[in-house]
């Protein structure tokens, strides 16, 4: 073994080599620091003297298959300067850990495409060292998203896992990146993030959000100044919502009426759309014939149809038009839902309307969710949250294979 492969394939420098052996399947390479190179940890002299040394042993990349460790006696030094006696300073590894430094390269670079449990599987250690390994790497380019440039954001709430618990997320829509991740739901879980966008100074022009009382507040307390769109997914999945109570409601009373198979099974075929009925299911011989049947259901059917059409006018004051229009006709239906629903999108209209101003939904904030959850099923071991929350902060670089 050469001293220039041991610099070149493991990183080890102003070592010399002093012999492998072959010990359970693994190769141990025994170094020795050289006399010349032993510098006080403190002030850095070379001005020491030897004070016998302490054998320690680190994991470096492996051969092939083969783990690779290597043996070093640290020496201990007098510093007649510093008037202490200490280990010399390593250079290829942290002393506080087992592995080197190109160890760590090596299974971080891993990390991007296996699982945790994989690297640590392959490289026969435990979980749990991959796993902080993976989380101060986190740590130092995620812990302090830079919010100076923020200009665009989508804010949000997701359900994760069972018993319902809450994290709030706010994304760069222009990056796509994740900025914030907060612990559960509401004003409150954005605190922090007001706080941190202060101190970054940051002037967002626009957000997205749903119509949620608390984010208007929220956004209207700390960005007084940017456009606040009402996410339109939102408001039709709302309206969506009212239309299965509504048909929920009309079945109970076809029921009571002896009149019971009309309206059965019709749920989703009045939430899907149109174009995708299926033709081999007869899908729209039978909500045809069930809109037939009854006529408030189909009203609140076309309506809902109609809805979207609010978010695909060329400009503002032809999509003011088309809510308005539809709000009018919402009214005089005199069915009740549809009165309410008129009420509530005539006290958002402004932030319906702001769309036209600034094209902006809370839509890639969907697919930014969906990763988390997938992330939230399938690791068993984010019961750290902060190690899941900078997982979250560093989705959008797909650095880390996403499952624990
Ligand atoms: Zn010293």
């Amino acid at each position: 073994m050469s001293t220039s492969l041991l610099y070149h394939a493991f990183g080890l420098r102003g070592y010399d080599y002093v012999k492998t052996e072959y010990r359970e399947g693994g190769v141990v390479f025994t170094l020795r620091q050289r006399p010349h190179t032993c510098r006080c940890p403190l002030c850095g002299t070379r001005e020491v003297c030897p004070r016998g040394h302490q054998e320690r042993t680190f994991k470096t990349v492996p051969i092939g298959g083969k783990s690779v460790t290597v043996v070093l006696p640290i020496p201990r030094v007098h510093c007649a300067t510093c008037q202490v006696i200490r280990q010399v300073p390593l250079t290829f590894a942290d002393p506080r850990r087992s592995y080197t430094q190109a160890f760590e390269r090596y299974a971080l670079e891993l990390s991007r495409l296996m699982t945790i449990q994989d690297v640590a599987h392959h490289l026969g250690v435990g979980w749990d060292l991959i796993k902080d390994m993976q989380k101060r790497d986190l740590q130092r380019r995620y812990r302090k998203p830079r919010l100076s440039k923020l200009k665009q954001i989508a804010i949000d709430e997701i359900s994760i896992g069972k018993g319902h618990r809450y994290l709030t997320v706010v994304l760069n829509l222009e990056s796509g990146a994740v900025v914030f991740v907060g612990d559960g739901k509401g004003a409150e879980a954005l605190e922090p993030f007001w706080r941190r966008l202060r101190a970054a100074r940051a002037k967002v022009a626009a957000v997205a959000t749903d119509m949620s009382p608390a984010y208007i507040e929220a956004v209207r307390q700390h960005l007084g100044e940017a456009v606040h769109v009402f996410d339109h997914f939102h408001v039709v999945k709302l309206f969506n919502e009212k239309l299965s109570d509504f048909r929920r409601e009309l079945q109970r009373e076809a029921e009571e009426k002896m009149n019971k198979q009309v309206l059965k099974g019709t749920r989703w075929l009045l939430l899907k759309n149109p174009e995708n009925l299926d033709p081999k299911k007869k899908e729209r011989e039978r909500l045809e014939e069930a809109l037939r049947m009854n006529q408030p259901l189909a009203t609140v059917y076309y309506l809902k149809e109609d809805l979207r059409q609010i978010w695909e006018q060329p400009d503002k004051a032809t999509a003011a038009r088309v809510l308005d229009d539809w709000m009018r006709r919402a009214e005089a239906s005199c069915i009740k839902v549809l009165q309410k629903f008129a009420a509530t999108l005539a006290m958002h209209r402004t932030g319906i309307l702001a769309y036209y101003d600034c094209r902006i939904s809370t839509g890639p904030l969907e697919g930014t969710n969906n990763k988390i959850r997938t992330m939230q099923r399938q690791a068993y071991g984010f019961r750290d949250q902060e190690f899941f929350k900078l997982k979250i902060l560093a989705l959008h670089e797909a650095k880390y294979a996403l499952v624990g």
